[in-house]
Formats: C-alpha cells, structure tokens, sequence
C-alpha cells in the first residue's frame, strides 16, 4: 500500500484545529487516523484505534500528561478530536505495576482519568497504549497481515516476513493482559516498529504522527508482498445449476432466519438482509470447499460482535420449495450448533453467561452470493462489509496456506465478553424494528408522512412512486437506508421490478401502504367510459397489482404480514359528482377485506384507512374549491369546519392511523376512519 500522507493536508490539519484550541499532536492525531480508517483494508467499522501521548489543560486549566486514544462509538475515518478522549497518563501508569485487572475495574478507573467527564469511553485497547513508550501508536486489522498470522503456523510466516522490524505478540483477548503482555515483548525488542498481534492484527509506533503511520504502511506493505508472491488464489468450482434470482432468494432466506417468538402474539425476531455479490464472493462462496474454509471463524475476534462465529452456508437454490426446505434444514442446524457451542463454553465459564439469540448474521448462497443480516439495514450492511474483508483474508490465508484464525474458546471469550453482557436487555427496540415497509405514492402528502411516520418506528421504508424524483426525495429526508425510486403501480411490470428491487436492498417486505391514488369526477350517467377505466386501473387494479405482489413475497418469507389500503371515505360514503372515483375505492375496500379472508391463516393481516378531506396534492388544480362548492361550503369550512370535532385533517394524522393498523395484531380487515368525525362515513 502507499502512503497517502501529504505535508500540505498535514500543516491544513493543525492549522484548522489551531483555530479550535486544539493542539498539534492532536491535530496530527486526527489526520492520521483519518487516513488510516479511511482504508477498509485496514479499518472497518469501529475497528481499530490510535493514540497520542500529549499535554492538555485538566478541567481548572493546568497542563497535564495524557494520553488522547480512541473512543468507543467513533470511526476512525471521521474521527474529530472529541472522538480521541484525554485520560491522566499518571493513573494508566500506575496500573502497569498491577497483576491483575477486571475489565469493569480497568473501564471504571478509565473513566476516573478522563480529563473531561462527559467524554465517550476511552477504546478497551487504551492501557496498551498508554504502556508503549511511544508518542504516537496506531492500530490496525489490515487484512493483510490477518492473512498472514491467521494460519496454523502464522507464528513462522510473521517472524519470516517481519524479522527485526516487528515483534509477534502471542494471542490474548484484549484488555489488561494483553496490555502488559505487549508492552513487555515492546520491552524486549525496543527497536521494534511495530508489533504483530498475532490472530488480531498489528500497531506500529513513533515519535511523530508520520512516522507512525508510515511504520504501519512499510508494515502492512511487507504482509501485502508475502502475498502477493503467493499468487492469486482460485478455490476450485463446484459445477453449478442456473440459479433463482436474488429477489426470490433472499425473502425466503429472510423467513428461514426469523424466528417466532409469541405465534398467538404474532411476535417475530425478524432480520433485515444485506445482499453483495461480486467476483471475489462469487470465488469463494461457489468453491467446492466453501463448508471447509468458510467455518474456521471469524478474521479477528472483535467481529464475532456482528458475525458470530461464521456464517451458515445455504443449498444451491434452484428452485424455491427445495431452496425453502434447505435453508429452514440449514439454519436449524446453525442453531443447533450455536446452541452447543454456548453450553460447551459457558460450562467452562462458570454457567454465569446469558446466551445471545443464536441466528446467523451471515449467508452465503452458493452461485449467488453473500447476505449480511441485523436487526436493521445499517447492522445488515456491517455484517455484509465484515464478511467481504472475511473474504479477502480467507482468500490470501489459503493462497499462502490454509485459514485457521483464533480457537473458539478465544471466539466465545470476545462474544460473551462481561462488559457486551452487562448491554443485554438495555437497548430497547422501537415497535416496527426489523420490519420493511413499502409505501406507494409516497412521494408527497399523505404517503410522504406516512414513510416518515413508519420510519420513526423503527421500520426501513421503500417509497415507490410515478414521481422518481420526489420518491428520492422523501427517501433523502427520513436518511438512513430509506429508499426511494420511481414505479407506475399501474404497470404490472413496474410493480414486480419495484418489489425485486426492495428485495434486493432489504430482503423481504412485511408491511405495504397501498396509497398511490387520483381523484376523476363526473356525473355517473355522463361519464366515459374510458375515465371510468382510468380511475379503476389506478383506484382498484394497482391495489390489487401491489397486493398480489407483497403477498406472493410475504408467503416465500412465511412471517405473516400486513397490507394496508387507502380507501377513502368515498368508499363508504359516496360524494356528488364523485361516482369515478369512489366506485374502484369501494371496490378496494372490498379487496382488503378479501385479502383477509383468504390469507389469514397464513398471518397476514389487511386494514384500510378511511380518511377525509385531508388537504393534500389530491386536491391540487382547483379540486378543493369544487369539492367544496358540491357541498356548499367554502374550501375553508369543506377542510376545517366539516367535521364534528371542528379539526383539519393532516396527513400525518392518516399516517399515525397507518402505523396504528400496522401495529394492531389482533385485527384484520378492519378501516379505520380519519375524518375528524362524520357520521355519513362511519363504520360500524
Ligand atoms: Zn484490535
């Protein structure tokens, strides 16, 4: 790898963060660590860590020696200077003459030594560098050199490859020990440059914040022409069949890997899923020894947190009730393992720990690729990077040798760790957590606030509408993983190539918002034909196009599922003049209730929402003044004053009435009414 330092960013750095009251060291810090967590091939996903060794005013505004080191909680590649908490170097000193140090003691004395109280939790790594004599360390997981210690005599490849420049650090779960253990092998060999942790990665050190890092880039640049002299690595092929396609892949995967907590409470463990393919995933996950090297474990123990200790490999999936009954056998079996591993080790352990769920959080479908899986989009993609670097090690560990990474007591130690089970039961879920939920014509009013509304529960939300741009749009503003993309629910195809695609970026779909609607007028008796037939493509058969759709995929998943119509009170309670539209509303209506009747007993729930006058793009182009006239009101009294509670209807009062059905378990075929109070229109 080459150096990406550059003298001119370097002097940018302590020039902007002079301005803040930030210090040189400091400011280095921060540029170093961003260029080296900026590299995947480095640093992924709060792995890692860097410090310096510095002198900062305590709280009353005397100099003080400390040890700026990584937080818990920041990325190395966005790191800020808030993101490197100061910590008295007189008391991590002090501790080096301990013999020994719980993890709750070392965090807890940590926390006493911060500078300023309010900071994140100094990384668990801290004591290791606060014991090396060096100003500047850094810390990687370069893939690398994890390719080369992560063999069964890794010990002899690093020693050959690194001689004098680097000391090998035998493997010891991170915390107190491994900070004496590798400050005393420092010790040793005081010309070192760095030191290779042996089945957890390598930190490089010196006296400034280039020479640090450019000590980690000739490092991790040795490991990187060891292999590159062993050649690229092709894992023999196994003879494929053609394949399914990912969108019916990964919602049946998706049913495999949820798990029933409550069947009468219709409770569900769900998972998002996060799909990668490419021609590297391809290598490895159609080799004919993929159960083989794909089931040592993970490449450095901290990921164990987002894997577990591997993935579960699927059947070939060529057709979908045989790929069905493989994948339920597979994960069955993943759970049956993860099972006996906990009680293997936990025995060990004194019985004390409290088992984690035991689904895999990784995939790999032979000719078709990998699945990261979380309990959001965000976890899912995590777990689908971890697994991607995973491949590129495993890849150059079997091309030098063969793959064998730390012992699975070493794994259980890091994924039981006491202080990740002192987190357990804390994070409370919001109530559509691990849910997808595809809203129609979404990209503005009533859909838009009712994407909005679904997220803030929790749920990742797909915004299909004609509109490309406004569905992008109210992707952009709900953030995250939201998705937004152009779909014509009058075109069947459309509808189908919309619903892959939610496949493909989240697994499955559990809850549709069928509200993609447009009001047509006209006297009954007078109306064409051809109008009639608009208002019926759009107002009736694209509910039915999106419906037939969701369930089909909600079927493949098995969990059940919700589907969720927008109906309107001209389905209940017809207008004057209005027959074009609520004719294939009121056959909607009916649509929902027949979806109940012949998918219940497969959990999927159906509910409409009834509302009114809700004063949004339905009635843009002079619709509200006509509206109101054909009710001899003003547009002011039509929207405010039509209602027995005197209230206007907004749209995200129908978005909350959405979430409620959503969330209602126990009720199916139901409307619910959002019309401030109507009695023509009510229900019984
Ligand atoms: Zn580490």
């Amino acid at each position: 790898m080459d150096s990406r330092w550059k003298n001119a960013e370097a002097r940018d750095y302590v020039a902007r963060y002079l301005d803040q009251g930030i210090n040189e060291d400091v400011a280095l810090r921060v540029y170093t660590t961003r260029l080296l967590g900026s590299d995947p091939r480095l640093v992924l996903h709060g792995g890692g860590n860097t410090s310096v060794k510095t002198s900062v005013p305590d709280q009353l505004g005397d100099p003080t020696e400390v040890l700026c080191v990584k937080g818990s909680g920041w990325d190395m590649g966005h790191i800020e200077p808030a993101g490197l908490p100061a910590v008295r170097m007189d008391v991590l000193l002090r501790l080096r003459s301990f013999d020994t140090l719980s993890d709750e003691d070392m965090v807890s004395i940590q926390r006493s030594a911060l500078i300023d109280p309010a900071s994140p939790n100094p990384s668990v790594e801290t004591l290791l560098h606060a014991f090396l004599p060096h100003k500047f360390v850094d810390h990687t997981h370069s893939t690398a050199v994890l390719a080369l210690t992560d063999q069964p005599d890794g010990d002899a490849i690093c020693a050959e490859v690194y001689g004098g420049r680097a000391a090998l650090v035998p493997y010891v779960m991170p915390g107190f020990g491994l900070a004496k253990l590798a400050a005393d092998v420092q010790a040793a060999n005081p010309d070192v440059e760095g030191l290779i942790l042996l089945k957890h990665g390598i930190f490089s050190f010196g006296e400034t914040a280039e020479e640090a890092y450019s000590r980690m880039v000739a490092l991790v640049s040795l490991a990187e022409d060891r292999i590159e002299n062993a050649g690229k690595m092709t894992f023999k092929a196994v003879a494929l069949p053609k394949t399914l396609p990912v969108e019916e892949v990964a919602p049946i995967l998706r049913g495999a890997v949820a798990e029933c907590l409550n069947d009468n409470d219709d409770v569900w463990r769900r998972q998002i899923l996060a799909f990668r393919t490419s021609e590297a995933i391809r290598n490895f996950v159609d080799g004919e020894d993929v159960a083989r090297y794909s089931q040592q474990g993970v490449v450095t123990p901290d990921h164990t947190i987002r894997t577990k200790e591997g993935p579960v490999v699927m059947p070939v999936p060529t057709d979908q009730d045989a790929f069905k009954k493989g994948a339920i056998d597979a994960v069955s079996a993943f759970v049956a393992a993860y099972h006996d591993y906990f009680a293997r080790h936990n025995g060990k352990r004194g019985g004390e720990k409290t088992e984690l769920d035991p689904m895999p959080r990784v995939a790999l479908v032979p000719g078709v690729g990998i699945f990261g899986m979380g309990a959001s989009a965000k976890a899912a993609a995590i777990a689908a990077d971890i697994t991607e670097n995973m491949i590129d090690v495993v890849t150059d560990a079997e091309a030098i040798g063969q793959f064998q990474p730390v012992s699975e007591a070493d794994l259980f130690d890091v994924e039981y760790w006491s202080l990740e089970q002192a987190k357990l039961g804390k994070g409370i879920e919001k109530p559509l957590a691990r849910q997808v939920v595809v809203v129609t014509g979404g990209a503005g009013g009533i859909g838009a606030a009712t994407a909005q509304a679904f997220a803030a529960q929790g749920a990742e939300v797909a915004i299909l509408d004609r509109d490309d741009a406004g569905a992008r749009r109210t992707a952009g503003e709900i953030g995250g993983a939201a998705l937004g993309f152009g779909c014509d629910v009058v075109d069947p195809q459309q509808i189908s190539r919309a619903f892959a695609q939610v496949c493909s970026a989240f697994g499955g779909v559990d809850v549709v918002v069928s509200n993609a609607g447009a009001a047509w007028q006209g006297r009954i008796g007078e109306v064409s034909d051809a109008e009639l037939r608009a208002s019926f493509e759009l107002n009736f058969f694209a509910h039915q196009g999106i419906a037939q759709e969701a369930t089909r995929i909600m079927l493949a998943q098995g969990t059940g599922g919700c589907l969720l119509f927008n109906t309107s009170k001209q389905a209940i309670n017809p207008g004057p003049d209005f027959g074009p539209y609520g004719l294939p509303k009121a056959a909607t209506l009916f649509l929902m209730r027949q979806y109940a009747l012949d998918y219940g007993d497969a959990g999927i729930r159906t509910g409409a929402v009834n509302p009114d006058r809700v004063n949004t793009g339905i009635f843009a182009d002079g619709l509200l003044e006509q509206r109101a006239q054909a009710r001899g009101l003003t547009p002011e009294q039509y929207l405010r004053s039509g209602n027995l509670l005197n209230r206007e209807v907004k749209a995200g009062d129908v978005a909350r009435a959405f979430v409620d059905l959503a969330l209602a378990r126990k009720s199916t075929g139901a409307v619910m009414t959002v019309d401030g109070g109507n009695i023509a229109a009510a229900l019984r």
